[in-house]
């Protein structure tokens, strides 16, 4: 029999981590076997309650004895959840031909605004879904997103992990040879090194056990690129997870008006100004709400600073809750250019005086004030932009883990795993139009 084994929140800011939880459930287990590949679900990055990157993990099971399997499962959880730093873990346990379309629901809502964990509780339990929680059990949300992950895009991501005596240490990966595995493997892996700032960015900083992740098109790549990174220290071992990372999934519709809310907004350019900090801030006409550029991310600052009143654009992101001195705000993460706007119309000059003409009202024409010359019609006068339409991202080491990095526009297709029997075959996403950003 197969079961989906939805997880989420079982790690604090004190360190453990979700995936690790599931590696650990994969290593261990004992009345059941994990299919590959196990999911690692991200959910909406711009929710307050997340510890950081809001995983939840989701594991294909194979089991005679389900009762037994989720009694298991939930000594798994028990043990490893870290429940005395405030770990809200939820568990979900569900037969595959019971996953309804509520669950792909959950999954979408949990993706761009805030779902409340109450609910979720009700509906599994009228439901009669076998589930396990600690604390308040809010980890039942992301828990029953991962068990309805639902999409079309996919990634994959390696993750390695430490062996317990190294957790908390400074982690030795040799610098060399993640620029050397990311120029083979690119565009097939991607976010790997920041060559702007020199940096890694495999690995992450805290004192949880991975190691570092690398992220890509097919598991094969992966593990060519696993190959290619060298370390100073034992790996305790790795887990291929099938991703919805990178692919842009939390930006799909346009955006609610609610704080903690993602997608996105169309418009013209009615206003925009730098603020304190270098920041740029966006007004939309036809929005009531301000967009922010922030100057931690990077390439899109310096796009956003060559913007011009009148341009169309797409701005795609998240709310932020308005405070007592700010209103609520969308936080760019992307920039779509939909069109520039190149010319503009403004009241002649005199060719005699060099003085603007005045409007002698509406259909009226002009005249220069000095020498009295009339002129019919406005004069338009050609901009040269430097900008072209085309997506705008932050740099990657402002990027989130749902971000569709470039080098995924450029590709043509990925390759995923058959359901059945683990061929694999290619899936043609058609060519996405792209300008990547030019040099300012
Ligand atoms: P890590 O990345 O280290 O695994 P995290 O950032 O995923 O940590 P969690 O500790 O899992 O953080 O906490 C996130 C909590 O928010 C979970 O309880 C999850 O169920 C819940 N959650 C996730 N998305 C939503 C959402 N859209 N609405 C309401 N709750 C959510």
């Amino acid at each position: 029999m197969e079961y989906l084994a939805g997880i989420d929140d079982t790690d604090s800011a004190e360190g453990m981590c979700t995936t690790y939880l599931a590696y650990y459930i994969i290593s261990k287990a004992r009345n059941f076997r994990v299919k590959p590949f196990p999911r690692l679900v991200r959910l909406n990055p711009n929710i307050p309650f997340k510890t950081r990157g809001n995983a939840s993990v989701c594991l294909d099971i194979v089991t005679d004895d389900p009762d037994k399997t989720f009694d298991e499962l939930c000594g798994y959880v028990k043990e490893l959840s870290d429940i005395s730093h405030g770990a809200n873990t939820g568990l979900v346990f569900v037969s595959k031909e019971r996953v309804s379309h509520e669950f792909g629901e959950i999954y979408s809502r949990a993706l761009r605004g805030v779902v409340n964990h109450r609910k979720i509780r009700k509906f599994l339990e009228r439901k009669n879904i076998q589930h396990f929680t600690t604390g308040n059990g809010m980890g039942l949300v992301g828990a029953s997103a991962a068990v309805g992950l639902d999409s079309e895009d996919i990634t994959y991501e390696l993750i390695a992990y430490r062996k317990r005596e190294n957790w908390g240490k400074p982690r030795l990966i040799e610098t060399n040879s993640v620029v050397e595995m990311d120029r083979s493997t690119f565009p097939f892996t991607f976010n790997n090194f920041d060559y702007e700032k020199g940096r890694v960015l495999i690995a992450p900083h805290g004192p949880d056990p991975v190691l570092f992740g690398i992220r890509g098109e097919t598991p094969e790549i992966l593990l060519k690129a696993f190959k290619m990174v060298k370390v100073q220290e034992p790996i305790d071992g790795y887990v291929i997870y099938i991703s919805n990372q990178h692919t842009d999934a939390h930006l799909k519709y346009k955006i609610e008006k609610k704080s903690f809310s993602s997608g996105w907004i169309d418009g013209r350019v009615k206003n925009i100004k730098r603020i304190t900090g270098g920041h740029i801030i966006i007004e939309l006409d036809g929005t009531s709400f301000p967009a922010a550029v922030y100057s931690p991310t990077g390439d899109l600052l310096r796009i956003a600073s060559s913007l011009m009143e009148g341009d169309k654009l797409r701005l795609y992101g998240g709310m932020r809750k308005p405070s007592k001195n700010h209103p609520m705000v969308l936080n760019v993460e992307k920039i779509q250019v939909l069109a520039l706007k190149d010319k503009i119309y403004s009241n002649p000059l005199c060719p005699k005086c060099m003085h603007r003409m005045k409007s002698e009202g509406t259909g009226k024409g002009f005249e220069c004030k000095k020498c009295g010359l009339k002129r019919k019609r406005k004069t338009l006068t050609k901009i040269e932009r430097k900008l072209v339409p085309g997506i705008y991202l932050p740099s990657p080491r402002a990027h989130r883990h749902l971000t569709k990095p470039y080098a995924r526009y450029i590709n043509v297709g990925v390759f995923q795993q058959h359901e059945v029997g683990g061929a694999w075959f290619y899936k043609d996403q058609g060519q996405e139009k792209l300008q990547l950003p030019y040099q300012i």
